[in-house]
């Protein structure tokens, strides 16, 4: 990564976005919380809702099984692959849609971040 050239003079870190689900690198002032985008307020509202809301962890999924019935899943986070078993319940469609490792808002911030460092080198 490239330093900006005014950084001696301004201070200028290298911060971590503090959105929720976003955990985009910027260079900021030290007090800076949010990255280009989220510095935007509209932009975070909507991230906000989007991110709090129960579709954002689970899925929706339809089935018409009468029994409980353990089903594997792929991680819904692109370029994870990882697979986990769920026990399907009769009459219940909403189910995580991580793997339990990504279910952890930190880890998988963590693990977007890393994604995007990759594709970036
Ligand atoms: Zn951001
Ligand atoms: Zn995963």
């Amino acid at each position: 990564m490239q330093l900006p050239k005014y950084k001696k003079k301004k201070r200028i870190k290298l911060k971590v976005c503090q959105e929720p689900g976003c955990g985009r690198e910027f260079w900021g002032h030290p007090i800076a919380k949010y990255c280009e985008l989220h510095r935007d307020i509209k932009q975070r509202q909507k991230q906000k809702k989007e991110f709090d809301s129960i579709e954002s962890k689970n899925m929706v999924f339809r089935h018409s099984y009468t029994d409980v019935v353990e089903i594997t899943f792929q991680c819904c986070l692109s370029a994870c692959e990882n697979l986990f078993a769920i026990k399907v319940f009769p009459k219940q469609f909403l189910y995580p849609r991580f793997c339990l490792e990504h279910r952890n808002d930190f880890k998988r911030a963590n693990f977007i971040r890393l994604q995007r460092r990759k594709s970036r080198d």
